[in-house]
């Protein structure tokens, strides 16, 4: 098994170990279980087919027995009938002669009578009629050696009144081979009084041949038996075979019990004799059949898991490594699937969005309205544009950014629409690069504005040094007058004279400062060195002070100015700094020129700055208690022609940001509470 890509969850990975060895425990069980499961099998079939045997050969053993009982049932009644026939023959009162031939053709039905004697009360042999299929077993008439045996079995007979047997003996021949005969003795009655004996000699080997050789016989081995186990005769053969089945069976006779044995083999295939071992089997083969086929079946099924299990892990690691946020929702708009990056983008975990349903949490509260009616159109099976749509979308921490959302159905493996799968780009990185372009676009014709209004002052202050000299000049002229008329003696000047006076004197040194304040902007436009002077805060804070008061007059505005004693003087341009600290001065009573402002007070304060470097500054501190400054306003303060005066030009602050930092300064602004605005700037002092 391969070890999941990096992609991967880290939880994954620290689970990766854990998962392998649980694997391969389950795998080790797996084949242990199939296994334990082929064994079992195996040991079911191997007893079914011993059973079946076993059930087989006691069938066979228990039809052996039932033979024997047969055959034992067999000769016991053609014993009887031999009996019954010999003493039908007695009641017959046959001549010697007569009785002669009528048991000499009943010796040509049995060949198992050896001999037939008829015999006296006292044992005396009278007739007898020898087997014409032997040689005659005995010489002549008598039969001297089994006399008292015979006459034991008679007096037996007698007591009895029926057929009696004697002990059965071997009578050897001159061929060398004998014989197991056996004796039967059957009293005869004549008028209800015994007269003598019929005695049968049998063949124990031709009772069997004649008996039961027929039925049992090839089969079978048959034998008559002592209970000792000695063979007396045996009749049939044996087919070759190593199962040996044998039943015993006692047969009891009048004056002798024999025993009768049969032994039989089984014949034909020893392992399949009959069908119940066939079909088990059968049975067996198919099962051991079936098993291979779930084996192979199985072992398909772990092979398309395994690749399956490998594809899944493929996937998502793919859906892992996407930046693009992946989101399916069902047919009824409720979401079935989001990638991490989809929960990075809107901040919520894919446990809270899975199931979530309109209207969405990652939806702008605004919007939710609009947000739906899209919805139940996409729901109602309309396809949105393949290049996408743009649309905002709510983070948790409550930002909203925008998305670009590609949409297409979700169609599964037989093809039916389940829902709809979507791809979301966040595009507020593309957003900020587009407005920065913009922004700098803006820049680049505010700058051309600027030059244009550059070159326009420039030709201005040329254009205005003429009349602002010839203003000075006529000033100047007429205060030359006046003085020529003044302090004429005998003649007292008339009181409005001296105030003709002060007010010529104050054109005359306000058309010099226009004539300064405009070659300084020229200086400043065309980027000529400035004239840097030493010149104390309190002279630049007095140079403005007069203009200052004529707008705070107006704008009934009370002014307060605090200069700090022991100050160094700054080094700079003097008419620029004069005009940054008047900007700020008029910008801050504007400010303040609102109904709703009621303590209208501008202070200016001059101190020395905080400085921990060698150089030591100056801080112009300009406070007025106006409306203040809104954050969106504060963030385009400085940006040329920005202004929300009807009247205003908006190049102000922005001037008095590149004056003052052309002196190494800076300008900041700041809110003063509880209403109003500080701007600060800070100026060198002289070394
Ligand atoms: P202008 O005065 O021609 O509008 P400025 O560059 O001097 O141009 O000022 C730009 C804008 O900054 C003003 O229109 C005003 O809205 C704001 N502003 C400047 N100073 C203050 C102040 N002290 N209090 C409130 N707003 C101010």
């Amino acid at each position: 098994m391969k070890r999941p890509s990096q992609a991967l969850d880290p939880f994954l990975n620290a689970l990766w170990p854990f998962f392998k060895s649980a694997t391969r425990s389950f795998t080790d069980r797996r084949i242990s279980l199939w296994f334990a499961l082929v064994a079992l099998v195996v040991a079911l079939l191997v007893t079914l087919v011993w059973l079946a045997g076993r059930y087989e050969a006691s069938q066979y053993q228990a039809e052996l027995e039932s033979d024997t009982v047969n055959a034992v049932g067999d000769i016991r009644r053609s014993l009887n009938n031999h009996a019954l026939t010999l003493q039908s023959l007695n009641a017959k009162s046959l001549s010697a002669k007569s009785w002669r031939l009528e048991v000499e053709s009943l010796m040509g039905q049995h060949r198992e009578w050896l001999r037939v004697e008829k015999r006296d009360l006292q044992g005396a042999v009278s007739e007898f009629v020898t087997s014409p299929y032997r040689e005659p077993l005995f010489d002549g008439n008598t039969r001297l050696s089994e006399q008292s045996e015979i006459i034991q079995t008679c007096v037996r007979a007698k007591r009895l009144n029926g057929p009696a047997y004697s002990r059965t003996y071997f009578i050897s021949q001159a061929s060398g081979l004998g014989f197991e005969v056996m004796e039967m003795c059957l009293p005869l009655i004549e008028h209800g009084a015994s007269i003598g004996y019929t005695v049968i000699t049998y063949s124990l080997q031709d009772i069997l041949a004649s008996q039961l050789s027929e039925t049992y016989g090839r089969r079978n081995e048959i034998s008559f038996i002592e209970p000792d186990g000695t063979r007396l005769a045996v009749h049939g053969t044996l087919p070759r075979s190593k199962r040996l089945f044998t039943a015993t069976q006692l047969m009891d006779l009048p004056g002798n019990t024999l025993v009768l044995r049969m032994d039989g083999r089984r014949v034909g295939p020893d392992l399949y004799p009959n069908v119940l071992p066939a079909l088990v089997t059968a049975m067996s083969i198919a099962l051991v059949s079936v098993l291979v086929l779930l084996v192979k079946d199985s072992r398909r099924r772990l092979k398309a898991e395994q690749d399956l299990a490998d594809a899944l892990a493929f996937r998502k690691a793919m859906e892992d490594s996407l930046v693009t946020g992946l989101r399916a929702r069902d047919l009824q708009g409720r979401i079935t699937y989001v990638n991490p990056a989809f929960c990075q983008m809107v901040g919520f975990s894919a446990e809270q969005l899975l199931g979530a349903s309109a209207p969405m949490p990652y939806w702008p509260t605004e919007m939710v309205g609009e947000y739906q009616r899209r919805q139940a159109v996409r729901l109602a099976g309309n396809a949105p544009p393949r290049e996408g749509f743009e649309s905002v979308f709510l983070r948790q921490d409550g930002s909203r950014f925008p998305v670009l959302i590609f949409e297409a159905p979700l169609i599964n493996a037989v093809g039916k629409q389940t829902g709809w799968m979507s791809a979301f780009l966040d595009i507020s990185e593309q957003r900020r690069v587009e407005e920065m372009s913009r922004t700098s676009q803006e820049r680049l014709q505010a700058t051309a504005r600027l030059a244009t209004v550059g070159e326009m002052a420039s030709l201005l202050s040329h254009e205005l040094n003429q009349p602002l000299a010839a203003i000075s000049s006529y000033a100047t002229g007429s205060l030359n007058l006046i003085g020529q008329h003044q302090n004429l003696p005998g003649q007292s000047d008339p009181p409005e004279l001296n105030d003709l006076q002060m007010a010529l004197e104050r054109i005359a040194a306000q058309a010099n400062r226009a004539g300064k304040v405009i070659n300084s902007v020229h200086d400043f436009v065309r980027r000529r060195d400035q004239a840097r002077e030493a010149v104390s805060p309190r002279a630049i804070v007095d140079a403005v002070l007069p203009l200052v008061q004529l707008q705070a007059r107006k704008l009934h505005v009370q002014l307060a100015v605090q200069i700090d004693d022991h100050l160094r003087n700054v080094l700079c341009d003097r008419t620029m700094v004069e005009q940054v600290l008047l900007n700020l001065a008029r910008n801050g009573m504007q400010a303040m020129d609102h109904p709703s402002c009621l303590n209208r007070v501008l202070t200016i304060h001059v101190k020395r700055a905080a400085s921990n470097h060698a150089q030591s500054w100056i801080e112009f501190d300009v406070i007025d208690g106006g409306i203040g400054i809104s954050e969106e306003v504060g963030q385009q303060l400085f940006t040329p022609f920005f202004t929300t005066k009807s009247e205003g030009m908006g190049l102000g602050l922005s001037l008095c940001r590149t004056v003052v930092e052309q002196h190494g300064g800076h300008l900041e602004h700041e809110p003063f509470l509880p209403n109003g605005t500080l701007f600060r700037f800070t100026l060198p002092t002289q070394a």
